[in-house]
């Protein structure tokens, strides 16, 4: 006699804001769900400060997504912390993963969320200077430069936000930006032209991160104030992340010249029973917000997939 397999309705790969959300929607749907991801947060729980979340005026991103996963977690769902390495489909079009820790699990649908990861700048001294001088969280490390002067690699939201927080703590914030003029939310970019500490360089990249046993200047490809080297303590690198998309590709998910999955808007890939939600998508605009939307969205087209029912959650 062959053992009986558990089969999960939904198997939610990812345990950053999107994957709880549609995680908490899905079960209070009544499916049967896993949560599965190697580690849990996401990367808004590094950001410093979160104002844009309705309900919340300021929160920092590791309480908004622990707050997040602790509601989910009130409803019954499984969950394992460990990496998926493979994701396959079997003759009964079931959906089998197999793990790190060498578990197969198999499902009825998915729901990808699987988010991104950091980007490196690829510069020498980058990673001899790892957490001694070059960090990627200005939340985690920013209180280690007190008095102290420091960069900010990157024009978007991440940098700008970062260079904000620094400044509580630092002398001196300058901004390295490779083109003319930042580009985060307004509001951000407002608070960033007029406060004291911070300094933009724009059209400027850093070439190398330079020192012997702490860092001594920075290398730039152009000139600041006469000089192509900037003199600081340490550097902070928010130049955006990858998209952690190989595994759909792997299933012949379709994916755009991001590596983003392509979805629709009920979260819907080209593959049936696999959704995708939050920034490993297509989705324009990458907010936590859109990211807990797009999960909901995924967690009922799974609901819809799996009873084969046309009930409307109104
Ligand atoms: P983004 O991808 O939006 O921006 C990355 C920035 O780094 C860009 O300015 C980019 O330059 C620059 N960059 C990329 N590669 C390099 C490189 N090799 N060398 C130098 N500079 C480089 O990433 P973010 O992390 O800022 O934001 C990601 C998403 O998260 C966005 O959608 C953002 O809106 C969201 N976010 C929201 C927050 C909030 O709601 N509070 C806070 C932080 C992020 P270029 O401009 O030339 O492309």
């Amino acid at each position: 006699m062959t053992a009986k397999i558990l089969i999960y309705d939904t198997i939610i790969v990812g345990g950053g804001v999107t994957g709880f959300a549609s995680a908490m929607y899905a079960a209070r749907l009544g499916l049967k769900v896993m949560v599965i991801a190697e580690s849990l947060g996401g990367t808004i729980a590094l950001a410093n400060a979160v104002e844009n979340y309705p309900g919340f005026i300021n929160i920092t991103g590791f309480e908004l997504a622990e707050k997040i996963r602790n509601h989910a977690m009130e409803y019954p769902i499984d969950l394992e912390e460990d990496r998926v390495v493979h994701i396959k489909r079997d003759e009964n079009s079931l959906f089998v993963l197999t793990t790190m820790d060498r578990k197969t699990i198999h499902s009825k649908t998915i729901i990808f969320a699987t988010g991104t990861k950091l980007k490196e700048l690829n510069v020498p001294g980058e990673k001899k200077f790892l957490k001694r001088g070059v960090h990627y969280c200005a939340l985690c490390d920013g209180g280690f430069y007190k008095g102290l002067n420091v960069a900010v690699i990157g024009g978007a939201d991440s940098a700008c936000m970062d260079a904000l927080l620094l400044t509580q703590y630092a002398a001196k914030v300058y901004i390295i930006y490779r083109k003319d003029r930042l580009r985060p939310e307004p509001v951000t970019y407002n608070r960033i032209v007029k406060h004291p500490k911070i300094e933009i360089i724009y059209k400027t990249n850093v070439k190398e991160i330079h020192g012997d046993t702490k860092i001594d200047y920075l290398q730039l490809d152009n000139f600041h104030n006469g000089s192509d080297k900037l003199k600081i303590d340490g550097v902070f690198i928010a130049i955006g992340h990858t998209v952690l998309s190989d595994l759909a590709k792997e299933l012949s998910v379709e994916l755009n010249d991001k590596n983003e999955v392509v979805t629709d808007k009920n979260a819907q890939t080209n593959i049936p029973g696999f959704f995708a939600a939050g920034d490993v998508t297509n989705g324009m605009f990458k907010q936590v917000i859109t990211g807990v939307g797009e999960g909901v969205h995924a967690a009922y087209s799974s609901y819809r997939y799996v009873t084969g029912t046309k009930f409307e959650y109104y």
